[in-house]
């Protein structure tokens, strides 16, 4: 890809925390935002958002599962 990526603004995560995605596209990876605190997350990142219920939001674990086939060549 040509697009650059630029740094994700990652905050300290609050109880609001709620994950969705934003529809916009960094570095081709689909780009996810906390409504909370504002933190940003994208599938290469080492760690795994969370929502205020301590759970894993079903678009985040979509796009694991996803991200995890394309490294088995699927
Ligand atoms: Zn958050």
């Amino acid at each position: 890809m040509d697009v650059p990526a630029r740094p994700l603004a990652i905050s300290p995560c609050l109880a609001e925390c709620d994950w969705s995605t934003t529809g916009d596209v960094l570095g081709g990876e689909l780009l996810f935002a906390c409504d909370g605190c504002g933190s940003e997350w994208v599938v290469s990142q080492a760690w795994t958002p969370v929502d205020w219920r301590g759970l894993v939001p079903d678009a985040v674990r979509r796009e694991r599962d996803a991200d995890r086939d394309r490294e088995h060549g699927r």
